[in-house]
């Protein structure tokens, strides 16, 4: 199996605490991480999970400036020492270990099914590249090659598990090309800081950009924002199939 290098990769470390401070159901986000007066490629968030925990991790792709020279650890480890203190994001309140490790986005692996073998989540570099989601991606190719396992079981036809790549591409590829796009741009310092000026105000800019990044949409059948997502998905798909 190859990487294809052409397609963003991410690394990420991330930890879970018992704070008593709740950012209610946001979900927090940090653009720029400072070691003492250096600014370190990446972001960090935090957000609630059941039980009073936070969800606290930094992350960072390899489109950015710098990814070599920094890791998850280093990456975390400043953002952590950034929160105020009344957060409870410290030794103390831990909940378990630092862990990290890659995040292999946009469908980055080659070839996704073999005579026997499907790829499925991150194996298949199934990662979401705007937004670092990776579980739901797994779920869906799991089940996509579930089903298509099943088919040519029943029909004993092996060759049906092979069309698999081809039903990856059509369920993902529009999204994801604009996932790529994103990911070089917000590696773009200057893109970053005329983006966080302007656009991060715009509650309809966000609101729509949030629907982007998530992935989140009915289609061509939804509201305008829909379509123009659709339309973006199409553009995307055609510039960077
Ligand atoms: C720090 C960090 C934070 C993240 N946060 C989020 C998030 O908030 N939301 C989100 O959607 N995604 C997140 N992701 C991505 C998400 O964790 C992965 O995309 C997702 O877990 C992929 O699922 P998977 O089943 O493909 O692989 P995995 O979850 O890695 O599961 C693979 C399993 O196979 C096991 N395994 C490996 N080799 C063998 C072997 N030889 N024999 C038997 N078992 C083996 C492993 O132990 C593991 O349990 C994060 C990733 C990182 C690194």
């Amino acid at each position: 199996m190859r990487r294809d290098t052409s397609r963003p990769l991410g690394i990420a470390a991330r930890r879970y605490y018992r704070s008593s401070y709740h950012p209610g159901p946001w979900f927090e986000s940090w653009l720029d991480l400072w070691e003492g007066d250096l600014l370190l490629p990446g972001y960090g968030w935090l957000f609630p999970v059941p039980e009073g925990r936070v969800n606290v991790g930094a992350g960072l792709l390899n489109t950015f400036r710098g990814f070599r020279d920094v890791s998850a650890q280093r990456l975390f480890d400043a953002f952590a020492a950034m929160l105020p203190p009344h957060w409870e994001i410290d030794e103390d309140h831990a909940d378990g270990p630092v862990r990290s490790g890659p995040l292999p986005m946009g469908l980055n692996r080659t070839p996704l099914a073999w005579p026997g073998l499907l790829l499925v989540g991150d194996a298949a570099g199934a990662v979401n590249p705007c937004n670092g989601e990776g579980i739901a991606y797994a779920i869906e190719t799991g089940e996509l090659a579930a089903e298509l396992v099943h088919e040519a079981l029943v029909k004993d036809r092996p060759g049906v598990a092979m069309l698999y790549p081809q039903v990856l591409r059509e369920r993902y590829a529009p999204y994801f090309a604009i996932g790529r796009g994103f990911a070089r741009l917000i590696g773009r310092p200057e893109v970053m800081g005329t983006a966080t000026r302007y656009l991060l105000p715009n509650e309809r800019v966000m609101r729509f950009a949030l629907r982007v990044l998530g992935n989140l949409s009915d289609g061509p059948d939804g509201d305008r924002q829909d379509r123009l997502f659709h339309v973006l998905q199409r553009v995307g798909a055609a510039l960077r199939p």
